[in-house]
């Protein structure tokens, strides 16, 4: 899987900001990921803690939280969070014309640093 190179990116990402801000230790991340990003949480949390021993955040929690898919028809414009294994089809319309208005994300929440 590619968790490691994202991992990666992610650390990168909070120790620049934790050194622009002169910070001592990194406390807290909150990362946010979708659930249609096929992103492991547990692979990145695995790396996390991996990849951040001696640096700032090495005793850092982070927090995931994961975002489930929504998709919203374009028909009817009805919002639906469709289980796994996800149909594309709106139950009332009964077309294949659904967008994903969430699921896909990857991002930094917020970081608490001390
Ligand atoms: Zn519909």
């Amino acid at each position: 899987m590619h968790e490691l190179g994202i991992t990666q990116e992610i650390l990168k990402l909070v120790l620049n900001a934790a050194e622009e801000k002169h910070a001592q230790k990194i406390v807290c991340v909150d990362l946010k990921i979708g659930e249609f990003t096929a992103i492991e949480p547990e692979c990145v949390r695995f790396y996390f803690e991996l990849t951040a021993k001696g640096t700032l955040a090495e005793a850092a929690n982070l927090r995931i939280q994961s975002l489930p898919l929504r998709l919203k028809c374009q028909e009817c414009q009805r919002v639906l969070v469709p289980e796994a294994p996800y149909s594309f089809k709106c139950p009332d319309c009964k077309v294949n014309n659904l967008k994903i208005i969430q699921g896909k994300e990857l991002y930094i929440e917020s970081i608490e640093i001390n």
